[in-house]
């Protein structure tokens, strides 16, 4: 199968004034994992250009991205975490770009499986604004685009060891995008409890799996077995959209789960077995050690482009964390028939 690859010398650009972990060595992390997965005639370059004023209006609102022109060619802060250099609104502008014509490639049918090598990431960035590490919502201007070429339902699975609040405001109330989240809780951003479901037209269309410190691989492989991959079935989306954060990873310096490279596999195969005839793609959000998150990109890119059973055999969950998914289902049961 091939794979669409969403790369430019921008996401370069924006570059930490001071040692942070959101810095531009990941991407060359998560070069060499592409450039291991997708070679030759597999490999389908995808031109980036920046976003338009108009597709950030579908998500951010007007004044935010006034504000964001503004901070254009020099240094800011945007809150404690999140730096923009003066390049950094350019790299953001062509990250969102970069997103949008990967749908583009995926809707058009150019090929069906995708990944965007994206630097700022995006899930935290909700319409008011910039928001840890993140200054344009990638995966959600991606949604919206898919939206306005006609996809009628798009689905948004989120593994980012933190909860991706900003994809989820930006479509809290709207059924034709489903947004599920796998994350550590309680922990940064600090929202993300199974008691938010969506709200009006949209009940039931956010669904959060909110999970205890160090869960493994066999906790994350029984989520989407007992529920990620449930729903995503009978939703049976026109497109799926991955925000796709290696954070997760044991030995992440920032988040405190333990999975191994097995799980990010695991959790692409079952994307991919659940949805056979849906286009797929890929976004970078974090993972902040080099390491495992080019071993983690390499095997998320392997289980999306070949979604076999892989014979691994994942530990049961421990009682905590079996807790943590009966509640999770729980709070999806008023919605979705589970098994
Ligand atoms: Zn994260």
């Amino acid at each position: 199968m091939d794979l669409a690859v969403v790369d430019d010398p921008s996401f370069d650009e924006h570059r930490p004034p001071f040692p942070h972990p959101e810095r531009p060595e990941r991407l060359a992390a998560a070069r060499r994992a592409a450039d291991r997965v997708a070679k030759g005639d597999g490999r389908i370059d995808i031109a980036v250009r920046s976003a338009s004023d108009d597709e950030l209006a579908r998500v951010h609102h007007a004044k935010y991205v006034e504000e964001l022109g503004r901070s254009a060619g020099r240094w800011h802060d945007w809150d404690e975490d999140t730096y923009a250099a003066p390049r950094s609104v350019d790299a953001a502008r062509r990250a969102a770009g970069g997103a949008i014509e990967l749908v583009n490639a995926l809707v058009g049918r150019r090929t069906s499986r995708g990944v965007a090598l994206l630097r700022p990431p995006g899930h935290h960035a909700g319409p008011a604004g910039a928001m840890g590490f993140c200054l344009l919502n990638n995966v959600a201007l991606a949604a919206a685009h898919a939206r306005s070429l006609g996809v009628d339902r798009v689905l948004i699975v989120d593994f980012d060891v933190h909860h991706g609040n900003g994809t989820q405001d930006a479509f809290y109330s709207d059924p034709s995008v489903l947004f599920m989240s796998l994350h550590q809780f309680p922990f940064y951003p600090g929202t993300g409890s199974t008691g938010e479901v969506g709200a009006a037209d949209g009940r039931g269309f956010t669904l959060n799996v909110p999970l205890s410190a160090g869960a493994d691989d066999g906790v994350y492989a029984a989520a989407f077995e007992r529920l990620v991959g449930p729903v995503a079935e009978s939703y049976a989306p026109g497109l799926v959209l991955v925000s796709a954060g290696f954070d997760a990873h044991r030995s992440d310096p920032l988040g405190g789960m333990k999975l191994t490279a097995a799980a990010y596999r695991r959790m692409a195969s079952e994307l991919g077995r659940a949805l056979p005839d849906a286009p797929i793609g890929m976004l970078l959000e974090g993972g902040y050690d080099l390491e495992a998150l080019e071993a983690s990109l390499v095997a998320a890119l392997e289980g999306l482009l070949d979604p076999v059973d892989d014979g691994a055999c994942f530990a049961e969950p421990d009682p905590a964390h079996a807790a943590d998914l009966e509640r999770a289902r729980d709070a999806a049961r008023p919605f979705w028939r589970l098994p």
